[in-house]
């Protein structure tokens, strides 16, 4: 008789349940049985995207395409915004239409997403949703690190066999790599970039010491514009530029697995949906494989749409503030800041912001294990990064 692997992994003793110890993302799956592929599968253990991006999607980064590097494999690129935006929204709501229209349209029996608790609107609280009022419960990002992955084990014991995850780059390849164990016939994949996330309390160190009235905001966004934007309860928003962020008290508040993480562009995902490489005021969409075109579609006429665009020149400003990260200063954007730099002049727009934004966290996290990691350095970080970091002279 063969012994169940989830079996098995029941069977692990408590102090191994976070393997990847103090680089654990949280991601939710070592709250499973599927933790039994954890060495396999856990994003900070076994950096294995170029192989799960030819599975997922045909074929992994082109080395040799500079575009590839920073955005990863991609059928599409465009700028959007819902032409009537869901209230409440991180943005204009495009993943939570997609979503919605998925369970409508029957082409998925639920939806992995993150709704909040009932008394801490910023604690990630991830359910099954199967209907669109509770994939709309679930809009707006919970800006902290999310177990999204520990509805695994309820996914087998539904039956479902048709599912939707959303998640950011962390979760997804977690998921990628366990996708052929959950049973299901057809997993789509909708995700959303992510950097410089952090645990609840270091939300709460984050808001406490950048917003005037830290107890009302809603959500709150790094912008293009180089300035966080809080939207508070009453619908106003506070603007504080990136260079009035009190770094020394926030020195340490992002999380570790955070400052060693290379997939901002959440590369496994069937379809990416952001901000960053869009006008400001519009969404980032990239398709990555025919599944992600199928679900781009499902709302496109719900769309305006433009091309993407790109205008200015990130090196100097990069390469300016990396002595800043190797000084422990942690935000990209207020070292650049820090270092004379004008960015608002230099310009950076559209997919030139973006690939500022990648390069800026790419070379801080690659020093940051250079010096606290070196022995992961080498299998960690994915080929497309050290080319990504390969154009910028870092500290010895
Ligand atoms: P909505 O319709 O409001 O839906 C938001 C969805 O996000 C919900 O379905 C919910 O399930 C999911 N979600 C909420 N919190 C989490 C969480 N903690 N983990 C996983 N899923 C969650 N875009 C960029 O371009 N650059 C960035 O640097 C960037 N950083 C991000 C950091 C985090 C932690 C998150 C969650 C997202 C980030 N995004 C980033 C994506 C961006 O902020 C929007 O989420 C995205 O554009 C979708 O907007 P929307 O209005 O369509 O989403
Ligand atoms: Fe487990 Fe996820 Fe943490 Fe890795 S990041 S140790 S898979 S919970």
């Amino acid at each position: 008789m063969t012994v169940s692997p989830h079996k098995k992994a029941k069977a692990l003793k408590s102090g191994s349940r976070r393997p990847a110890k103090e680089l654990c993302s949280e991601c939710g799956l070592c709250d499973t049985y599927y933790i039994h592929y954890v060495k396999d599968a856990c994003a900070f253990l076994n950096q294995q995207i170029a192989e799960l991006e030819t599975v997922a999607h045909g074929r992994s980064r082109n080395l040799d395409n500079e575009d590839d590097w920073y955005f990863g494999v991609t059928q599409e690129m465009i700028a959007a915004r819902k032409k009537k935006p869901i209230e409440g929204a991180q943005w204009t709501g495009i993943v939570s239409a997609i979503a919605c229209e998925m369970l409508d349209q029957d082409l998925v029996e639920g939806v992995v997403c993150v709704q909040n608790t009932a008394e801490d609107r910023f604690q990630p609280m991830p359910i099954i949703a199967r209907t669109p009022q509770e994939v709309l419960a679930a809009k707006v990002n919970k800006p902290t690190l999310s177990p999204n992955l520990n509805v695994l084990e309820q996914i087998e014991q539904s039956g479902m066999k048709r599912l939707l995850v959303i998640g950011v780059g962390c979760q997804i390849q977690a998921l990628r790599a366990v996708e052929q164990e959950l049973g299901l016939e057809k997993l789509y994949i909708l995700g959303t970039p992510c950097v410089d996330n952090v645990s609840r309390e270091g939300l709460q160190k984050f808001l406490d010491t950048t917003s005037r009235s830290p107890e009302t905001v809603v959500h709150y966004e790094f912008m293009q514009d180089f300035r966080i934007h809080f939207k508070h309860e009453d619908g106003s928003i506070e603007k504080v530029p990136f260079f009035g962020l009190k770094t020394n008290k926030l020195k340490d508040v992002f999380a570790p697995s955070c400052m060693s993480c290379f997939d901002y562009v959440n590369s496994l995902a069937d379809l990416v949906v952001g901000y960053m490489g869009a006008p400001f005021g519009w969404q980032w969409i990239v398709v990555r494989n025919q599944t992600g075109a199928q679900m781009l579609d499902l709302v496109r006429e719900q769309l305006d749409t433009q091309a993407v665009m790109s205008k200015g020149d990130r090196h100097q400003a990069v390469q300016q503030s990396i002595p800043a990260y190797d000084k422990g200063v942690t935000l990209p954007m207020w070292a650049a800041k820090m270092m004379g730099v004008v960015i608002e002049q230099i310009g950076p727009k559209g997919l030139e912001y973006a690939r500022f934004s990648i390069d800026s966290h790419f070379t801080r996290n690659y020093l940051n294990l250079k010096r606290n990691y070196p022995e992961k350095l080498e299998a960690h970080v994915p080929e497309y990064a050290k080319k990504i970091v390969g154009q910028y002279k870092l500290p010895e």
